[in-house]
């Protein structure tokens, strides 16, 4: 149903419980606006902020989501502005005591039938782009291979038409490391990784310089990616240019030209939705991140989950809050023991810094009505839908089995994403409350805006408006399936999303805990 009257002052209240509403209105509520329920605002109180329901005592819960979010340091009246400066933050769940698998919802009917059109990969593993990766093993060859994917893009790319792009993955790790530190088998490993991501299909090429830490045997230690092939067919190290610059980019426009040859051959084909491999993350979030597009995101993870797929929710720090909502969820005692390993080591490489996770909320994320960690984790997790937790991947590892899964990062929009890509994602979805034009080289990313005001501001930047979902134009399962359709499509290569059109790519960006020398 459209809801009618739409500049009358309203707010969201998300669950019964709740003593805050979200205010709707794009330019907030005047003081003295009189909500439907005739509560009525004795402030002014911007849009996405939050407006006491009740009156609130010293002391008393501040609840959204029906969690907690924060407890009154002085009395709140009903119909006044809760700030940041009106809340203490609860401390995070402990981790000691948490229920293990204890509501894992019962198995959804499945979904049968849905297929989009694929590149199969020799390992059984499914493209949704048909690209060229070049792996590197240290930053000091980034510049020549920039260089060498410019001229393959000019030159070399018209000549093969079903290759999609070539991208070098460049990075600032592989010297200048403590490459034997414990930690170090993170940003190591997710380079391993990120070279066998779906949508490069299977082509081992690694530019080095010479003299790194960084060994190339670590990227290809001779597995099925360079089975067959010489080691001058799949690597090539600066220091051997007998002619200066000009001989290193004839030696790497040579290999680039051998492997676009191979992946040109290649053709789309009809794959069951199974095959997906989604990567879920949110930046630049404000208050309606978790009432419209995040919710959304769960309606069609669930989707995902009955199809078959494998679907990835992350953000460490937007999880560690609502821990102990994702811990009964977990398919298996040992799921949870799994996820709440990951919340203890990222604790503690928080205290190693002198942080916590407090440090995760931004100045936009706080314009935008989220008053600290706690809310926006609530909001956050609401990606991750309803299925039981299937499986938890450590950072910079890959993905193994179907289902939802927690593929454990930092939030840092680039460094999740990297470690995405890394845990094998074929497609990305990523939602914005305050509006950022991130995308990556390496797969489509499907851009959400919680609020109908930003998707008319970025018309072209953003793919879908979840703000249908407070004008009453969409309920949040319609938008949920139009969200699954679009995954289909995108990744058939049927849409394009706006990143892709712009070529908008962030930086790969590695999670180094280790140290650097
Ligand atoms: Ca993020």
């Amino acid at each position: 149903m459209l809801i009618e009257h739409q500049d009358s002052p309203r707010y969201i209240r998300l669950h019964a419980d709740d003593n805050v509403g979200v205010v709707v209105n794009d330019q907030g509520v005047a003081a003295g606006s009189r909500f439907a329920d005739g509560l009525a605002a004795i402030e002014h109180i911007p849009q996405s902020h939050k407006v006491a329901l009740t009156d609130i005592a010293a002391g008393g819960e501040v609840v959204r989501y029906g969690q907690v979010i924060g407890y009154a340091l002085q009395p709140i009246s009903r119909g006044s502005w809760v700030t940041e400066a009106h809340l203490r933050m609860p401390e995070p769940p402990a981790l000691d005591n948490l229920p293990r698998a204890t509501q894992v919802a019962a198995p959804a009917e499945p979904l049968e039938g849905y297929t989009f059109e694929g590149f199969r990969n020799p390992d059984g593993s499914v493209g949704t782009r048909n690209l060229l990766g070049v792996s590197t093993t240290v930053q000091c060859v980034a510049g020549v291979l920039e260089h060498c994917v410019e001229r393959a893009r000019k030159e070399l790319l018209p000549k093969y038409p079903n290759v999609d792009d070539v991208i070098a993955l460049t990075h600032s790790y592989g010297c200048g490391v403590a490459i034997n530190a414990p930690d170090a088998v993170i940003p190591i490993r997710t380079l391993f990784n990120l070279a066998r991501n779906p949508n490069l299909g299977g082509q081992a090429l690694v530019i080095g310089l010479g003299c790194e830490k960084l060994q190339p045997v670590q990227l290809m230690p001779g597995d099925e990616l360079t089975s067959g092939m010489s080691e001058q067919q799949w690597l090539y190290r600066l220091q051997e240019s007998g002619n200066g610059f000009a001989g290193m980019v004839d030696q790497i426009l040579g290999l680039i030209e051998g492997r676009l040859k191979v992946l040109d051959a290649r053709r789309r084909e009809t794959c069951p939705a199974s095959e997906l491999v989604v990567g879920m993350q949110c930046g630049g979030s404000d208050a309606f991140s978790g009432i419209t597009a995040n919710p959304a995101l769960g309606v069609a993870a669930d989707l995902l989950v009955r199809a078959g797929a494998t679907v990835m929710f992350s953000e460490n720090t937007e999880v560690r809050d609502g821990i102990h909502l994702l811990t009964p969820r977990a398919a298996t005692p040992e799921v949870a023991d799994a996820l709440i390993r990951e919340m203890d080591w990222y604790d503690r490489y928080l205290e190693r810094g002198m942080a916590d996770r407090s440090a995760n909320t931004t100045p936009g994320n706080k314009k935008g009505g989220l008053n600290n960690i706690v809310e926006k984790a609530m909001g956050s997790i609401a990606k991750s839908g309803s299925s039981p937790i299937a499986g938890v991947v450590a950072p910079g590892e890959k993905v193994k089995g179907k289902g939802l899964q927690f593929c454990a990062t930092p939030a840092s929009d680039f460094i999740c994403g990297t470690l995405q890509l890394a845990a094998g994602m074929n497609l990305h979805i990523f939602t914005t409350g305050r509006g950022t034009p991130y995308g990556l080289a390496m797969v489509p990313v499907i851009k959400v805006a919680t609020r109908t005001e930003l998707a008319e501001r970025w018309p072209d930047l953003i793919d879908v408006d979840a703000g249908q979902v407070t004008s009453g134009r969409l309920s949040l399962e319609e938008l949920g399936w139009e969200i699954f359709q679009l995954y289909l499509d995108v990744a058939s290569g049927r849409k394009h999303t706006w990143a892709e059109r712009h070529r908008l790519h962030n930086d790969l960006v590695l999670f180094n805990p280790a140290p650097v020398t």
